[in-house]
């Protein structure tokens, strides 16, 4: 390409490089999901349909950038994990968090129909993005404890919320000062007490969010003269377990090891 004279506005453009052998957390959110969520009349407090949405957003990121190893989900949130060493972009802030939030929003768009099938999308979404660099493989972990714990701690709020106002017909304003200052031992007392709901009965993918993983999973080939033949595949999973305790970690070594 010829060089013109305005080339050198280029030298305006300062370097977002992030660090080297960190990890690299993107961290998306829905904008304003408090009035989208209303505005397509979603369940509350969950929406399962929405949150199998977001999870073929985040499956659809996954497949488009390999270095991520680790995607976390709840409510209109994800966080994606790269490994410290990944080179995608040569680590460049603005290309990996605009390309990442892009795709996921175009799939979010792109897969609608396919979750809300009798409810026509009738704004288009935004989510934001930021990347955040940790240090350490225990300042990680407690990143993701940090999501989960908010999952819970939020999933168990709406859920005494959302019971009090549907089934014990309590204004959201007084649903509001029924629980303010309770804990949750208060919280899942009253559930069970007053309404007679176990909140351990409730869904792992309310009360711990998603989690996509990289799975090897064998596969059947079939070669032209009809031979079978078995190969490794590398396939996105979604589990909806405690990522808190050592016991995920354990199981999964390559995800921190890499
Ligand atoms: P901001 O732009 O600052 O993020 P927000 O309105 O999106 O504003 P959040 O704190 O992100 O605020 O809250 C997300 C909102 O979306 C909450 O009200 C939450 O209950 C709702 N929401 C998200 N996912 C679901 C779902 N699957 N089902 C029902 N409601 C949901
Ligand atoms: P990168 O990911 O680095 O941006 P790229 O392939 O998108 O790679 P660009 O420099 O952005 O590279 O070039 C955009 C390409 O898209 C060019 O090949 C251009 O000719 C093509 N293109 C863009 N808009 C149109 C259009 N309206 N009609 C035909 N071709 C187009
Ligand atoms: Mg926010
Ligand atoms: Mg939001
Ligand atoms: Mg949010
Ligand atoms: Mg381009």
């Amino acid at each position: 390409m010829a060089k013109s004279k305005y080339e050198y506005v280029r030298n305006f453009e300062t370097s977002d490089k992030l660090l080297p052998s960190t990890w690299l957390v993107v961290r998306i959110d829905g904008q304003g999901f408090t009035k989208f969520t209303k505005l397509h009349e979603f369940k509350k407090p969950n929406d399962i349909r929405a949150l199998n949405l977001m999870n073929q957003a985040a499956k659809t990121v996954m497949e488009s950038m390999d270095e991520i190893v680790l995607g976390y989900g709840q409510s209109d949130e994800y966080s994606f994990v790269f490994s410290k060493d990944a080179k995608a972009y040569e680590r460049r802030a603005g290309k990996i968090t605009t390309l990442l939030v892009s795709r996921f929003t175009s799939a979010y768009v792109f897969y609608w129909t396919e979750f809300f099938p009798d409810t026509p999308l009738k704004v288009p979404p935004a989510f934001d993005s930021r990347v955040v660099m940790y240090p350490s493989d225990r300042i990680l972990r407690d990143y993701l404890c940090w999501r989960q714990v908010d999952c819970h701690i939020n999933n168990l709020y709406n859920t005494c919320f959302w019971t009090l106002v549907n089934k014990g017909r309590l204004s959201q304003k007084d649903a509001e000062k029924r629980l303010s200052g309770t804990l949750s031992k208060d919280k899942n007392e009253l559930l069970f007490g007053e309404f007679g709901v176990n909140y351990n009965d409730e869904l792992d993918i309310f009360k711990k969010g998603s989690v996509l993983i990289r799975n090897k999973e064998l596969i059947d080939v079939i070669d032209p003269n009809g031979q079978v033949t078995k190969r490794t595949k590398v396939v996105v999973c979604i589990l909806h377990c405690d990522i808190i305790k050592d016991a995920f970690w354990n199981k999964h070594p390559e995800i921190i090891r890499g």
